[in-house]
């Protein structure tokens, strides 16, 4: 046998394989091993055809799949022998013409070969905060339209000099065609303004900035994907101060910090710290150690998030006296991150900036890791605009979102785009963000809708604004939206049982829903069980002060009211009036409501000042080795109802014979696991469906979901967890797009 025969293969690889560097890493591969052809990009990834030696394409299609580039995603890798084609050298050709959608890939985090650079004094660009590669830096912020080039990016301004234009077009270079590639000399520049956007004279404006954050000061800092406003951790004065100016009284702050130093601040594995350090780098909600920080940055709250620099500047900003930073969404609360200075003036002291627009904003995304699996939170930068596959093929449709944690998505045929977050509440500015991001997603990915999701909720601005266009228009019950967009997730078409816990969705009877069990397909579902509906006076002014809640639940349940705290006589009169008449009293099943009312009960957080607010405070009473230990209250469940009337009582009774708030919390917690272990057993039964699906803001709650998903696994239920979409209102869009479709195509 002729060891030295030549052969010739054809690969075809999708997945994430374009903007990231993985030509240029096949191009080289193929040069050192020897062989020749070509790489091109096509419409759904990248095509190789390659001569050689048969040893050495075998050691160059391991390499392949083995030491793809960081930021790449192999889904699909097929190879086929063909008849022997003789080529002179190994080229990267230009790409087929596009039939398909072009992708454009997220931002990424710098890469370690960068970061190595950057702190080499003996590198062109030492100490360079703007280095980057085609294995990492900015991509989704910098671009104005498709296809991913240079003179498309807010690159275009900043002529290339010759050290860089030489590894541009070099294959065999790191930064072959890496399009933000730039230098201290001809790239973007940092400089120091004060907050009436005023220069500061300095040479070292990094340097500078360590020293105003030392000394107590906010500085915004551009980022990749929109402003930060960072302050010293430790300084509990300047944290309070950042509240003040955020308007933020309460909810946590996230930290970033070095590597070296995240063990002495949580509880951490190394899952979690490649996590962190992967492309995405999100945010992680991890259990605080000891508390190096301020009590502030996370108040009453024995977790904390946590991430590490992933822009080249975070990595110049720490020092040893400066360990740990804030570093929160450069924002007023609730509304979209900035992408300029002029919004930050008035909540900052001082602005670390750069010449380098900010043209697509995305917040840092948020994961939350548990027993079984990490549970995203928010899905935003290193992860938007990358598409979801989807398990059934659509029409172009806009899924407009709700009114909380507000996305909108587009899909075309199996491909769904999912906005970044966009922001918390109906204002001008989130208005003005969600117009300009739903145009650039129609135009990068050519998606003209021919149909409209939105919610049932008459008053949401995504709603009004869906019955304007002139489109078949479906609307979509919040819940069902909350499941259809966890099973496109994990693929499932056929029925499921939907465990959907939230705070406030729009019910078919008007009612407001929130504590559902569902058999449920894309095309419609059934409410197998719910809570027993309970008054909600006034609405969302009872959401924000939970205290009311819990005085309208006992008065309807005949509980003495008199050992609630915090809730004058004449709120008192108010709502008993009201409820008596039944004025602007809302009926509601939710969970996050039932949540509110047990932890006010037990003195917690009579007013909030962000969501889920009274619900974290009563998860985090809990021991959660304690949980299925804990005491049970009774409940029933009759017809399709949870009849949750004797928890409370018994929940007073305890309060009244001094039981601890901790054991109370506890119970209450295991109440509800087993309540909807039995619903979902007794739902099963009836629909024999064997697929639970979780779903709801309330799935956010740790204690709720790991033990749900360990009881119902034992039971010989399969459970799926929103791990890739958010269980939060973050993803009804997506549901919204899935439930349009199926409901249209059948009518
Ligand atoms: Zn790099
Ligand atoms: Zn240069």
């Amino acid at each position: 046998m002729n060891r030295n025969k030549l052969i010739t293969k054809e690969i075809q690889i999708n997945g994430i394989v374009q903007g990231v560097g993985f030509r240029p890493f096949v191009y080289r591969k193929a040069v050192e091993l020897n062989l020749s052809g070509y790489v091109l990009n096509t419409s759904t990834g990248v095509e190789i055809t390659v001569n050689g030696e048969e040893k050495k394409i075998n050691i160059f299609l391991y390499q392949l799949q083995n030491n793809n580039p960081a930021a790449s995603k192999i889904k699909y890798f097929k190879v086929d022998n063909i008849p022997e084609q003789k080529f002179t050298e190994f080229k990267i050709k230009k790409s087929t013409q596009q039939i398909g959608t072009t992708l454009i890939s997220p931002d990424l985090a710098v890469c370690k070969d960068c970061v190595r650079e950057m702190f080499d004094k003996f590198d062109k660009r030492y100490l360079y905060p703007f280095i980057n590669c085609t294995n990492c830096g900015p991509r989704f912020s910098i671009i104005e339209n498709t296809p991913y080039d240079r003179p498309m990016t807010t690159m275009k301004d900043f002529k290339m000099c010759d050290y860089c234009k030489n590894e541009y077009t070099n294959p065999l270079d790191r930064r072959f065609h890496a399009q933000p590639i730039a230098c201290p000399e001809c790239g973007p520049k940092f400089e120091l303004l004060n907050n009436n956007l005023e220069k500061i004279q300095t040479d070292e404006p990094i340097k500078e900035t360590i020293e105003l954050l030392k000394n107590g000061k906010i500085v915004a800092i551009k980022g990749i994907s929109g402003f930060h406003l960072a302050c010293d951790a430790t300084n509990t004065k300047v944290v309070k101060r950042l509240r003040k100016l955020k308007d933020r009284p309460h909810k946590p702050f996230a930290i970033m910090t070095q590597e070296k130093n995240l063990s002495k601040l949580v509880d951490i594995t190394a899952e979690n710290i490649n996590l962190l350090k992967s492309p995405e780098s999100p945010i992680l909600i991890l259990k605080k150690k000891k508390n190096l920080l301020s009590e502030l940055v996370a108040p009453n709250n024995p977790n904390i998030g946590v991430f590490i620099p992933y822009a080249p500047i975070h990595f110049l900003l720490f020092d040893e006296e400066l360990p740990f930073l804030v570093m929160t969404s450069g924002n007023i609360n609730n509304d979209p991150i900035s992408k300029d200075e002029r919004s930050l003036q008035k909540i900052c002291d001082y602005f670390l900036t750069n010449n380098r627009p900010i043209l697509n904003r995305s917040d840092d995304s948020v994961i939350l890791p548990t027993r079984n699996k990490n549970l995203i939170l928010r899905r935003s930068r290193g992860f938007v605009p990358s598409p979801i596959n989807l398990p059934i093929n659509t029409i172009p449709t806009l899924g407009m979102g709700a009114a909380l944690k507000i996305t909108f998505s587009l899909t075309k045929n199996k491909q769904l785009f999912l906005s970044p977050y966009i922001g918390n509440s109906f204002s001008k500015n989130t208005m003005d963000f969600y117009f300009e991001m739903l145009e650039k997603y129609k135009k990068w990915f050519d998606i003209k809708p021919k149909l409209i999701a939105c919610d049932l909720q008459p008053d949401f601005f995504t709603t009004r604004l869906a019955k304007k266009q002139d489109l078949p228009l479906i609307k979509v019950q919040h819940h069902h939206a909350h499941i259809a967009a966890i099973m496109a997730e994990h693929h499932i078409t056929e029925p499921v049982i939907g465990i959907v816990y939230d705070g406030t969705g729009y019910g078919t009877d008007g009612a407001i829903w929130g504590g559902e069990i569902m058999a449920a397909d894309f095309n419609k579902f059934q409410r197998l069980f719910h809570l027993n509906d309970m008054p909600l006076p006034g609405g969302d002014s009872a959401i924000k002060k939970p205290i009311r809640i819990a005085y309208a639940y006992l008065k309807k349940i005949g509980i003495d009211t008199n050992f609630l705290e915090n809730i004058s006589e004449m709120e008192k009169r108010i709502i008993s009036k009201q409820i008596e008449n039944n004025f602007n009293v809302f009926q509601t099943s939710s969970m996050g409501r039932l949540f509110d009312c047990v932890s006010t009960m037990l003195g917690l957080f009579p007013e909030i000042s962000f969501e889920a607010q009274s619900a974290m405070a009563l998860q985090f009473l809990c021991d959660e080795n304690n949980i299925k230990n804990a005491k049970i209250y009774s409940y029933e469940i009759q017809n399709d109802k949870i009849n949750i009337q004797s928890i409370l009582k018994e929940i007073a009774k305890d309060i009244h014979n001094g039981i601890s708030p901790k054991k109370i919390a506890e119970s209450f917690h295991n109440t509800i696991i087993q309540f909807t272990v039995d619903a979902v057993t007794e739902a099963s039964k009836k629909s024999e469906i064997k697929k639970v699906v979780l779903s709801g803001g309330v799935m956010q709650n740790k204690i709720i979901v790991e033990n749900l998903n360990h009881i119902l696994t034992k039971n010989n239920f399969t459970v799926y967890l929103p791990s890739e979409l958010p269980s939060n209102d973050g993803s009804i869009s997506v549901g919204q797009v899935m439930v349009a479709n199926s409901k249209y195509l059948k009518t």
